[in-house]
């Protein structure tokens, strides 16, 4: 049941669709609400193209047989999104308040109400914070194994982490690398049973205890690592052609948490399992702010098509049943 806002301030405007986020999510959210004459605004946040922006060459998008760099594919989607009407602001959502429908939001300089919200602010993967790291994104450092570990055919890659995640992408990418080193800080790893009974019987996987990367190294693209010894602060260099950050990604859910259902690491949750439906009316959810388990720019993509056909049908159906004074 829809709580009617009492009093709305006349000189704000009301979209049909507002759209948080302008990752691969946001932009097919974009896509399919323009091409349905919705005029959906974009608010794009503080990393226009989401995380795809910060990878060099994107292989597993389908339609690029000769694969495509990730910014570009970014911006060939907004401009798809845009031919059709979208607008894009640079802004990014601070606040939101889904109380009452239509739903009230801030986003820097805008502020207006939203019929519907699609919510695609996606995450960020976690860094170590070392400014080599940072500068070497995309050349030799990345947070995705699965899309990244295939450029690493034949090479030697070092894994940081400890738990599931890191276990399952140092073995996934023994597929590839002629060697792995799995960097752990600690004596023993927090993986479940079976992940770390992979990495131990896996050959080509070395687990090197008591160690944390210091430092990046190399000019264009990687080609080592300084590693600490976390008992004694000594250091050493290690030869690695890829450093993998696996430890753990951050949902950029911050305002929609105290209005959404969200699992205990703040990614949303949908009221219906396999839907984008949130429990309140008229808010989707897609892309990965609400998916940490399949993490691709087509997942995301398909999820943002969901969210887009079911904001076009609610709004039809309540708009219908608002005319004909029908209780919503
Ligand atoms: C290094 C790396 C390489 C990758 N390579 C591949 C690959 O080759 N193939 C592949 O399929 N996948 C790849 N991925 C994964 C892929 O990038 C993600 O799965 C995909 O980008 C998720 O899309 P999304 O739209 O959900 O969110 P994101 O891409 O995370 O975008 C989120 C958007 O939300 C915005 N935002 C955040 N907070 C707010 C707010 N409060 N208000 C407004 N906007 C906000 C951000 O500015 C951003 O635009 C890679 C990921 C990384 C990190």
């Amino acid at each position: 049941m829809l709580t009617h806002r009492a009093n709305l301030q006349q000189h704000l405007p009301v979209h049909d669709v507002v759209i948080f986020g302008s990752g691969p999510a946001g932009h097919t959210a974009a896509l399919y609400s323009a091409r349905a004459n919705l005029k959906p605004v974009v608010f794009e946040g503080n990393q226009p193209g989401g995380q795809l922006t910060i990878t060099t060459d994107v292989d597993n998008f389908p339609g690029f047989p000769e694969g495509i760099m990730g910014p570009e594919l970014m911006e060939r989607m907004k401009a798809q999104s845009e031919r059709f009407g979208t607008r894009y602001s640079y802004e990014m959502c601070q606040e939101i308040d889904l109380s009452a429908w239509p739903y009230h939001f801030k986003a820097g300089g805008e502020e207006g109400y939203a019929r519907t919200v699609i919510i695609a602010t996606g995450a960020s993967a976690k860094y170590l914070g070392l400014p080599n790291e940072l500068r070497l994104q995309g050349y030799g450092v990345s947070a995705c194994a699965t899309c990244d570990g295939f450029f690493y055919r034949g090479k030697v890659v070092a894994v940081v982490g400890g738990g599931d995640s890191a276990a399952e992408e140092a073995t996934f990418l023994t597929r590839f690398a002629s060697k792995v080193y799995l960097l752990v800080r600690r004596d023993k790893l927090r993986a479940s049973k079976i992940m770390q009974d992979r990495v131990f019987q896996n050959e080509k996987l070395e687990v090197l205890w008591h160690t944390e990367v210091a430092d990046v190294l190399g000019d264009k693209h990687v080609t080592g690592v300084v590693l600490r010894d976390t008992r004694d602060g000594s250091t050493r260099d290690q030869t690695v052609d890829g450093l993998f950050l696996a430890i753990g990604h951050e949902p950029n859910s911050g305002p929609f948490r105290p209005w959404l259902d969200a699992d205990e690491t703040g990614y949303l949750v949908p009221s219906e399992p396999g839907t984008p439906r949130t429990k309140i009316p008229g808010v989707f959810i897609c892309g990965d702010v609400q998916d940490h388990v399949y993490r691709q720019a087509i997942t995301a993509a398909g999820s943002g098509c969901m969210a887009a056909l079911e904001a076009e049908r609610w709004l039809e159906s309540t708009q219908h049943a608002l005319k004909a004074g029908e209780a919503v």
